[in-house]
C-alpha cells in the first residue's frame, strides 16, 4: 500500500479522500489555487503545494505542475477525484510515464469511454443493450436525416464529445430535422471542437439509472448494485439514491452484468460507473439502455457506500496498489435505503443561476459516522462557515447523505437533515430540495428526468414559513440579544435606570412596543405589549396571542397563542434569517431613521456582484431611473446577470465600456438618489 499520495482536486471530494486515506494512515498531499489558500482541503491533508491561479486553467488542470508536486513532495500515486483531470487519458498517461501511480482506470480505457459514438460502437459487440440509434462515422446530412427517419420521432441528436447535458437537441417530426442539426453542431464545435453527433430514440420519461463497477488488475470484476439518478435539472443531477425504486432482483443482474459487460470490454480497472437509460412501459415493465461509462469516482458514490458498507475510496487505493478487489460478487449485499443531496450556491426561483459569497452562517445537521452512515446522516462538505463560495468552481456547496431501513425511514431523515441545514449568506437550493422530497411524485417513487417540471407548481417560488412565526421568532432573538446586553452591563454592576428598561417594566399600566417589518416584498407593523401579570402580547395582522419564548440547545422555543415552535434565527444587519420544520424565510426590520440614511450612504454604489465582462449599459450619463430597471447586463459564471437600479435616480457617470473585464465589487456606474 502507498504511504503518501496526492489529491490533485478541490472541495468535498479532496476532504473525502483524505479522510479514507488518514483512516488507513497514508499521508496526503493537497494543491492548491490562489482562491483556495486557506480552503478547507488544505487543512485536512498533510501537506499541500501552491500550483497557482484561481482559474482551474491556471491551476487544477496544469498537469505538469501537479506532476511536480507530486514529485517533489514524494507522493507515489495521484487520486484525481472527480471532474478537472479525472478522465483525461493524457494525464493518465503522462503519471505513468513519471513512476507515478493513476488511481483510476488505463488511459486506454478512458480513451475507448470518451467518445459517446466510438463507445456504443465497443459496447454493441460486448452485447450490451443500445437506445435504437445511428452512432456511425458518416456524418452526411442527408444520410444522418434518413437515419432519423428510419428511428421514428422523437428522436435525440447528441454531440459525441459532448458531456455535463450539453449539446443535446431533441426533434420532434421530419421537417425539424436539419435546423437541429445544424444548431446542435454549432454548438459541439464551439464547445468541444467537434462537430460529430450521433442519434438516438428519444425514450419517454425515462429515468436515469447508473450502476457502480469495480474492476481489478487481475481481471475480476463486480458491481455494487444501482442508483437511481432521475431527478435531474438541466439534465445534472440533484437527488441520488440507492437502490433504485421498483427494481426486481432480475432485472438488477441483467443490468449489473451488463455493467460488468462493458467495462470488461475496456480492460477496466478501478471504479467506474455505467450510465443506462430506463425506458418505462405502460405495463409498469422496464428496458435499460447503454448511454455512457464515467470513467472515475461519482459525485454520488456515498449512496452506495451506505448501502453496501464499503468505503469505496479505500476500494480504489487498494485496486490501485495492485490488491485484488476487498470482496466478490457474492459477498455483497444491499442494506436499507440511502438518498444524497447535493447543496449548490444557487437560485433555484431564478433558473438555478449560480451563487456566490461568504457562509456567514453554515449550520449542518449532526453526522453520525463517515462512510458507512449506518441509519443516519452523512455530510461531505469542503467548506467551512465563514468561507467564501467563488466563482471559479462549481457550485456544490455540500452532500446530505441519509441511510434508513426503508426508503420512507430515509426519506423522513433526509426531511429533518435538511430542515437542520442553516446557510446565511448566499442563496442555496436547501429549500428547493425541501419541496422535492415532499412532492408527491418523489414520495410516491415516481420517478423520471421530468419530475421537476411536472411537480413544478409545488416547487418554485414557495413560502412556507408563515408571517406569524417569522415575526414570533424575529422579535424573540432580538429580546434575548437585549436580554443579553442587559445582563452583562448589570454584571459589570451599571446603574440601569428604570424608566430606560425596555423589558415593559413600568410602575403604572402596561406598556407596548412597535416593530416594523417588512416580510415577501410587504410591511407589516407589529405591537407588544406587556400586560399587567408581565406576560406578553403581540398583535400581528390582525391577531392577537400570547407571546413567550425561552432559548433552548436546537434554538428558541417559541409560543404565540395556541402555537409553539422551535425556531433558529440569524441575524445578519437588518435582515432576520428565520428557520423553523416547514422552512427558512427572512423578516427586514424597518427602521424609518436608519432606512433614510442607508439609501443615502449606499446610494451611488452600483458594483459588480462577481467577475466578468460588462455586456451592455442600457442607460447613459444624465438618464433618470425608476426603481428596479435594467441598468447593466453582466456575463459572469457563464450566464447573464441584470444589475438593476435599487432606487430612483439620476445616472451621473458610467465608469466602464461593454466589452471591459471587471472584478468584483468594481463599481460599474454612479447613481445619484432623486
Ligand atoms: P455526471 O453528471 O456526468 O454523471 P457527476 O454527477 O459525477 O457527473 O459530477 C461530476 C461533475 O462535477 C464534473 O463533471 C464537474 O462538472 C463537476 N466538478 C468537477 N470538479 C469538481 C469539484 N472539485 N467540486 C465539485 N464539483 C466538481
Ligand atoms: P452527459 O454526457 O451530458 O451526461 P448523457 O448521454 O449521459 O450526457 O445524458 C444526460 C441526460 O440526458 C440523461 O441523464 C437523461 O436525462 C437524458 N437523456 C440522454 N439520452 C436520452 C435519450 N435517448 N432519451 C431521453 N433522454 C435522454
Ligand atoms: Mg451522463
Amino acid at each position: 500500500m502507498f504511504n503518501k499520495i496526492l489529491i490533485a482536486n478541490r472541495g468535498e471530494i479532496a476532504c473525502r479522500v483524505a479522510a479514507t486515506a488518514r483512516r488507513m494512515a497514508i499521508k496526503t498531499v493537497a494543491v492548491y489555487s490562489d482562491a483556495d489558500a486557506n480552503a478547507k482541503h488544505v487543512s485536512v491533508c498533510d501537506e499541500s503545494v501552491y500550483i497557482g491561479g484561481s482559474a482551474p486553467k491556471d491551476s487544477y488542470l496544469r498537469w505538469e505542475r501537479i506532476l511536480e508536486a507530486a514529485k517533489a513532495s514524494g507522493a507515489q500515486a495521484v487520486h484525481p477525484g472527480y471532474g478537472f483531470l479525472s478522465e483525461n487519458e493524457e494525464f493518465a498517461q503522462a503519471c505513468a510515464d513519471a513512476g507515478l501511480v493513476f488511481i483510476g482506470p488505463l488511459p486506454s480505457s478512458i480513451r475507448a469511454m470518451g467518445l459517446k459514438a466510438e463507445s456504443k460502437q465497443l459496447m454493441e459487440k460486448a452485447g450490451v443493450p443500445l437506445v435504437p440509434g445511428y452512432h456511425g462515422s458518416n456524418q452526411d446530412d442527408a444520410l444522418l436525416q434518413r437515419e432519423a427517419d428510419g428511428i421514428g420521432y422523437p428522436v435525440l441528436i447528441k454531440a459525441s464529445a459532448g458531456g455535463g447535458g450539453k449539446g443535446m437537441r431533441a426533434v420532434d417530426k421530419s421537417e425539424d430535422f436539419a435546423a437541429a442539426l445544424a444548431s446542435c453542431k454549432r454548438e459541439a464545435i464551439n464547445s468541444f471542437g467537434d462537430d460529430a453527433v450521433l442519434i438516438e430514440k428519444y425514450v419517454q420519461r425515462p429515468r436515469h439509472i447508473e450502476i457502480q463497477v469495480f474492476g481489478d488488475t487481475q481481471g475480476n470484476y463486480v458491481y455494487l448494485f444501482e442508483r437511481d439518478c432521475s431527478v435531474q435539472r438541466r439534465h445534472q443531477k440533484v437527488l441520488e439514491e440507492a437502490p433504485a425504486p421498483g427494481m426486481t432482483p432480475e432485472f438488477r443482474q441483467q443490468m449489473g452484468e451488463a455493467a460488468v459487460a462493458a467495462a470488461r470490454a475496456v480492460n477496466y480497472v478501478g471504479a467506474g460507473t455505467v450510465e443506462f437509460i430506463v425506458e418505462q412501459k405502460s405495463d409498469g415493465s422496464m428496458i435499460f439502455f447503454f448511454m455512457e461509462m464515467n470513467t472515475r469516482l461519482q459525485v454520488e458514490h456515498p449512496v452506495t457506500e451506505a448501502i453496501t458498507g464499503q468505503d469505496l475510496v479505500e476500494w480504489q487505493l487498494r485496486v490501485a496498489s495492485g490488491e485484488p478487489l476487498p470482496l466478490q460478487q457474492d459477498q455483497l449485499r444491499i442494506h436499507g435505503h440511502a438518498i444524497e443531496a447535493r447543496i449548490c450556491a444557487e437560485s433555484p426561483d431564478n433558473n438555478f443561476l449560480p451563487a456566490t459569497g461568504t457562509l456567514h452562517v453554515y449550520g449542518l445537521p449532526d453526522c453520525v459516522s463517515f462512510v458507512r452512515c449506518d441509519n443516519g446522516v452523512r455530510v461531505d462538505s469542503g467548506v467551512r462557515q465563514g468561507d467564501p463560495i467563488s466563482p471559479f468552481y462549481d457550485s456544490m456547496v455540500a452532500k446530505l447523505i441519509v441511510h434508513g431501513d426503508t426508503r420512507e425511514q430515509a426519506l423522513s431523515r433526509l426531511d429533518t437533515a435538511l430542515a437542520q441545514t442553516h446557510i446565511v449568506g448566499l442563496n442555496t437550493n436547501v429549500q428547493f430540495l425541501r419541496h422535492v422530497t415532499q412532492s408527491r411524485s418523489f414520495a410516491e417513487a415516481n420517478l423520471d428526468t421530468a419530475l421537476i417540471p411536472r411537480e413544478e407548481a409545488v416547487l418554485f417560488k414557495q413560502e412556507r414559513v408563515g408571517l406569524n412565526l417569522a415575526v414570533a421568532g424575529a422579535i424573540a432573538h432580538t429580546l434575548l440579544e437585549e436580554q443579553a446586553v442587559e445582563a452583562s452591563l448589570a454584571q459589570r454592576h451599571v446603574w440601569l435606570d428604570p424608566w430606560a428598561r425596555r423589558d415593559g417594566w413600568r410602575s403604572h399600566g402596561p406598556s407596548t412596543r412597535r416593530f416594523d417589518f417588512e416580510f415577501q416584498g410587504e410591511v407589516h407593523t407589529v405591537q407588544m405589549t406587556t400586560l399587567h401579570d408581565g406576560a406578553l402580547q403581540l398583535d400581528v395582522a390582525g391577531e392577537s396571542g400570547v407571546f413567550s419564548f425561552a432559548p433552548v440547545t436546537q434554538g428558541i422555543d417559541v409560543r404565540l397563542g395556541e402555537r409553539r415552535q422551535i425556531v433558529s434565527v440569524y441575524r445578519k444587519e437588518a435582515v432576520a434569517h428565520v428557520f423553523t420544520a416547514q422552512g427558512a424565510t427572512q423578516i427586514i426590520a424597518i427602521d424609518a431613521l436608519a432606512h433614510a440614511g442607508d439609501t443615502q450612504a449606499e446610494g451611488g454604489r452600483l458594483t459588480a456582484p462577481m467577475p466578468g465582462k460588462v455586456v451592455s449599459f442600457a442607460v447613459k450619463a444624465g438618464d433618470t431611473v425608476t426603481k428596479g430597471q435594467t441598468l447593466a447586463v453582466m456575463d459572469a459564471m457563464k450566464m447573464e446577470h441584470t444589475i438593476a437600479a435599487p432606487m430612483d435616480g439620476v445616472v451621473a457617470e458610467l465608469l466602464y465600456a461593454p466589452g471591459d473585464q471587471v472584478t468584483e465589487g468594481s463599481e460599474l456606474l454612479k447613481l445619484v438618489a432623486a
